[in-house]
Parts: C-alpha cells; sequence; structure tokens
C-alpha cells in the first residue's frame, strides 16, 4: 500500500494501491510556484531543478495520522489544481484536478529531497516530462538529462499522460470514506494566498493549455 508523509512525520495517508497509475515529470509554473511558494513558508526544498516528479494513484486513502493538520490551497482564484499540505511543515502533499473527475490524483512528494514522503509503492519509470514552455532557454539547460524517449519531452501538456487518462481513471477509483473532495470539505475549502503574485501570474495552466491546444504548433 502507498504511503504519503509529510516532512514532520504528524500526516501519513495510506493509499490501498500498491502501484501508481502514471509518472512523470511536470516543469509547469503552477506546480513548480506552489511547491515554491510552500518552501517559502518554511517547507522542504522545492525542486531546484524546476521539474518535479509525480506519482498518479488512485482517489481512495486513509489518513492514518494528522488529519487535524492537513490544509488545502490554490495558486489562485479558480486555478486548476487544490493542493493538499501538512499545515506544521508545508510540505504539499498531493493535488486534484479538474481533469481526474474524482478517480486519481497526484502526489509530488517525490519531489522532495531531504525526506522520504513516498514509499511502499512499485514506481515505474518516468513516462514524460512536460511544460517545459514555462522555462526560459537556461532553465531548460540546467534541467536533469531525460533518460527517456526524446519524444516524450513536451513543450506544453504531454500528449502521452492526456492519452492515458481514460486508463488511469478506469484503474483510478473514489474512496467511499476518505477521498480528496470529502477531505476538502473536511479541512474547510482550499485558501487563496494573495501575498505572492509568483503563484497568479504565471503562464496558462493545464486546463488553458489543453483549451487552446487546437491550433498550437508544437
Ligand atoms: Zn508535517
Ligand atoms: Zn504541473
Amino acid at each position: 500500500m502507498a504511503t504519503i508523509q509529510c516532512k514532520c512525520s504528524s500526516v501519513r495517508i495510506d493509499f490501498p494501491a500498491n502501484k501508481e497509475l502514471f509518472r512523470h515529470e511536470c516543469c509547469c509554473h503552477d506546480c513548480i510556484s506552489a511547491l515554491w511558494y510552500a518552501t517559502e513558508r518554511g517547507g522542504p526544498e522545492y525542486p531546484h531543478n524546476l521539474c518535479a516528479d509525480c506519482c498518479w494513484l488512485p482517489n481512495d486513502f486513509r489518513i492514518m495520522t494528522g488529519e487535524e493538520k492537513l490544509g488545502a490551497f490554490m495558486n489562485y482564484e479558480s486555478a486548476d489544481t487544490t493542493r493538499f499540505y501538512c499545515k506544521a511543515c508545508w510540505t504539499v502533499l498531493f493535488g486534484d484536478h479538474p481533469f481526474y473527475e474524482k478517480r486519481i490524483l497526484v502526489s509530488q512528494v517525490a519531489a522532495y529531497k531531504e525526506f522520504e514522503g513516498l514509499t511502499n509503492v512499485v514506481r515505474m519509470e518516468p513516462q514524460a516530462r512536460h511544460f517545459l514552455k514555462d522555462l526560459n532557454a537556461e532553465q531548460i539547460a540546467a534541467l536533469p538529462p531525460w533518460p527517456g524517449d526524446p519524444s516524450h519531452v513536451y513543450r506544453g501538456a504531454a500528449e502521452n499522460l492526456l492519452a492515458h487518462f481514460p486508463r488511469m481513471k478506469a484503474a483510478g477509483g473514489e474512496g467511499i470514506e476518505m477521498n480528496a473532495q470529502i477531505l476538502l470539505d473536511k479541512v474547510g475549502g482550499a485558501f487563496v494566498p494573495t501575498d505572492e503574485a509568483r503563484l497568479s501570474t504565471g503562464p496558462p495552466s493545464l486546463r488553458r493549455q489543453v483549451a487552446g491546444r487546437a491550433g498550437e504548433s508544437d
């Protein structure tokens, strides 16, 4: 069973699944700036190489410890992603997105290098690296080498991730006693920080990218 823990070990979340549904690396402004924001608030160091290891799991889990420490935030009003975090240590634990249709969720806790936040899960090789368009040339040059198929590095949303969403959702699940939506209610909804312009001044998000993909040259 996959386990997600925060840096201070207050929060432990167990998933019945022991295999991830997909793995890739996200360089998008939304993810990196959310992780950066949490670091600014005292959280563990965000991935300075600007690509976050993403693990998709079914939306079905149990909060073993630290439920009272959990909170949620969105980068800005009507942002795509709701991110759940530990209020004690500002570890960003996992996120929900409208594309997931309550069947899956994504954790970037493995992107943190100073503690092991993701355990007990069989991981696959990263299947893609996406949203390089959110980085400048210097930042792209500084990324770790991509070990996989070069065609799986994407300037925008990863085609192979989008193609896998139906399979991931079918293999996912919606927890009856606990899932991201129930948790969001329990924590009183997501707050929207107003103290960091970086969160809301980025390039278009995944949803807007995909909506605008028609006519795009890459
Ligand atoms: Zn914590
Ligand atoms: Zn992202």
